[in-house]
């Protein structure tokens, strides 16, 4: 299937700027380079859909996206670079929502890359544990024993390593909608 079949071809619960991120790192034009704009506008693609999913994208990314695939379409040395181009422009041009939002770093709607997620502690499960607080290496949980943890999310760098410790099911990650939950440690309520 051709790169701009697939972005044609999207689940509800895929994020266009992954997938497209994904496929043109596994296009043929990365590592073929007979010809420059195929191989050079792949790298800088890559750059850019790999920026925009980490949260650090640029107003001018769109824009310079656009320009970039309109040039590779025409000067790329065979249909692989076009389609490339191709899968970008549709993409751009029906999930410019989905791109808007990655760069504004509003959020993922799909709720798939990684660092537009937030993670929280759900007062009701949490038994004061303290697993959390152990594996967190950037000292961003804050608790102790018996009591509710809480995460400070300007610390947090969205690992998951706590989730993957807490055996109670008490974190969870969120996209848009946060849960409600306390702002410093308090008594559990959980035996
Ligand atoms: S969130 Fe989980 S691991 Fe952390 S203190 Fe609460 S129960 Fe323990
Ligand atoms: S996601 Fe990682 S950095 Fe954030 S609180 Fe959990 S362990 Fe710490």
């Amino acid at each position: 299937m051709s790169i701009v079949e697939r972005m044609k071809n999207l689940s509800e619960k895929e994020c266009p700027v992954d997938i497209l991120r994904k496929e043109i790192a596994g296009s043929k034009c990365s590592d073929c380079g007979k010809c420059v704009f195929g191989y050079e506008g792949v790298t800088q693609l890559q750059m850019m859909l790999g920026d925009i999913t980490e949260k650090k994208g640029k107003g001018t990314d769109l824009a310079l996206m656009k320009e970039l695939c309109a040039l590779m379409k025409t000067q790329s040395l065979c249909e692989d670079g076009e389609d490339v181009a191709d899968a970008v422009s549709y993409a751009l041009a029906h999930h410019a929502q989905e791109f808007e939002a990655h760069v504004a770093k509003k959020g993922c709607a799909a709720g798939v890359c990684k660092k537009f997620m937030t993670y929280h502690i759900l007062a009701e499960n949490c038994t004061g544990c303290g697993d959390c607080l152990d594996a967190c290496e950037e000292d961003a949980i804050a608790g102790k024993k018996r009591f509710i943890h809480v995460i400070d999310q300007k610390e947090c760098i969205q690992c998951g390593a706590c989730m993957d410790a807490c055996d109670e099911d008490a974190i969870v990650r969120a996209g848009a909608v946060k849960p409600r939950c306390p702002k410093k440690p308090v008594p559990c309520k959980r035996k």
